[in-house]
C-alpha cells in the first residue's frame, strides 16, 4: 500500500526562527534542514511528507489577506498530489490564517492543519517536536476534512480557535466549541462534531482588498471617534462590544452607527468576552445597535467575523446579502440556537 504522503507548507513564524541581533527572526532553509536531521521525522510511523516553504517566510504579524491568498494558492497547486496538508505558521495571526482559509477553501476533502510552536525549533525546550509530529499523524492517521488548528494536545476547528496566551504550551483555545480531537497518549477524535465532507470539487474564492476595520468599544468611547473609524471609504467592521452585545445607548454614537450602516457599511457585533454569545434583544442597549443596522456576530471569535467580512465583501454580493450570510453558519464557525 503506498504511505500517506503529506505536503508542508512552510510559512514562517517562532518554529523555524533563530535569535539574530534584534531577537528572533525566520531562518530560511532552517527548518526542513533540521527536520532532515531528526532521525523521528524519517521513523517509519509517520507518513511521508515534502516541506515547500515560502519565500520570504514570514513573522506572522507581517501578514496579510494577500499571505491568505497565497496559502490557498500553494494547497489548491497540490490537492491532487498529496493527502493533505500542514499550515507551519506564527502563532500571532494563526486563528486569523486558519478562519480565512475555512472560508476560501470551499469542498474541502482533505485535512488542513495548522500549527507552529512558541519555542523554536532550534532550541531544547522547544514545542515544536511535539506539535509537527503529532500534525504530521492526525493528518495521516486521524485525517479531519476540515481547516484545523493543532497547538498544545488539542485539534481545534480553525474558525474557532483563538491564540489565549503568549507565554504557555497551550498558546490556543476555543471557547465557544469543543476540540475536535485531544492528545494524549491516546488520540481521540470526536466524530461527532467532524463537519461532513462537503460536495466537492475543491473551490478557492480569493480574498481580495475591501476596507475593513475592527473597533473596540469603551467606557467614555465618543461619537466623534466612531465616526473616524467608520469614515468613508469602508466596507465592513467588526464592533467589539461589552458582555452579550451591548454598547453605550448614546444617541450620537448610534447615530453614527446608523449613518455607517445606511451607506452599506456591515458592522458585525462581537462580544468582548472570550466566551458566550453576543443576543442583542437581551438588553435595550443591544437593541440600540440592532436598530441602527448591526448585525449580530453570535459567538463567532472575532477573528471568524472579520476574515468572513473580508471573504463575503470579495465577492459581488449585496450588501443585504453579506449582512444575511454573516448570520448564516457556512463552516462550522458559529452556533445559532434554532
Ligand atoms: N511572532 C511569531 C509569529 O507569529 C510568534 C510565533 O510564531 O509564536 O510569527
Amino acid at each position: 500500500m503506498a504511505r500517506t504522503t503529506i505536503c508542508i507548507l512552510h510559512t514562517g513564524g517562532t518554529i523555524g526562527m533563530r535569535r539574530g541581533p534584534r531577537g528572533y527572526e525566520p531562518d530560511p532553509g532552517f527548518l526542513s534542514a533540521r527536520m532532515g536531521e531528526m532521525p523521528e521525522f524519517s521513523s517509519a510511523a509517520l507518513p511521508a511528507w515534502k516541506l515547500h516553504a515560502f519565500d520570504p517566510l514570514l513573522d506572522s504579524s507581517n501578514m496579510t489577506a494577500a499571505d491568505w491568498r497565497a496559502i490557498g494558492n500553494a494547497i489548491v497547486e497540490r490537492y491532487d498530489d498529496f493527502d493533505g496538508f500542514i499550515v507551519v505558521h506564527g502563532t500571532d495571526t494563526m486563528a486569523y490564517s486558519a478562519s480565512a482559509l475555512s472560508f476560501m477553501l470551499e469542498g474541502l476533502a482533505k485535512p488542513v492543519v495548522f500549527t507552529g510552536s512558541q519555542i523554536p525549533l532550534a532550541e531544547v525546550r522547544s514545542d515544536a517536536r511535539e506539535n509537527l509530529i503529532t500534525s504530521l499523524q492526525l493528518v495521516a492517521d486521524h485525517p479531519v476534512p476540515e481547516v484545523c488548528l493543532y497547538f498544545g494536545d488539542r485539534l481545534f476547528r480553525g474558525n474557532r480557535a483563538t491564540k489565549v496566551t503568549s507565554k504557555g504550551y497551550r498558546a490556543f483555545d476555543s471557547p465557544n466549541f469543543p476540540p475536535l480531537g485531544r492528545i494524549g497518549v491516546d488520540i481521540t477524535i470526536d466524530r461527532d462534531l467532524v463537519r461532513p465532507v462537503p460536495p466537492g470539487p475543491l473551490r478557492l474564492t480569493e480574498v481580495g482588498q475591501p476596507e475593513v476595520t475592527d473597533i473596540r468599544v469603551f467606557p467614555g468611547i465618543t461619537a466623534s471617534m466612531l465616526a473616524r473609524f467608520l469614515e468613508h471609504p469602508l466596507d465592513g467592521a467588526v464592533l467589539h462590544t461589552y458582555g452579550a452585545g451591548n454598547a453605550p445607548e448614546h444617541p450620537e454614537l448610534l447615530a453614527v452607527l446608523r449613518e455607517a450602516s445606511e451607506r452599506g457599511v456591515v458592522i458585525v457585533n462581537c462580544t468582548q468576552c472570550l466566551a458566550g454569545s453576543v443576543d442583542m434583544q437581551g438588553y435595550a442597549t443591544g437593541s440600540g445597535l440592532a436598530e441602527a443596522g448591526v448585525v449580530s456576530g453570535f459567538d463567532m471569535t472575532p477573528e471568524a467575523a472579520l476574515t468572513k467580512l473580508f471573504f463575503l465583501l470579495s465577492q459581488n454580493l449585496d450588501r443585504t446579502e453579506v449582512r444575511r450570510l454573516i448570520g448564516v453558519d457556512l463552516r462550522g464557525e458559529l452556533t445559532r440556537k434554532a
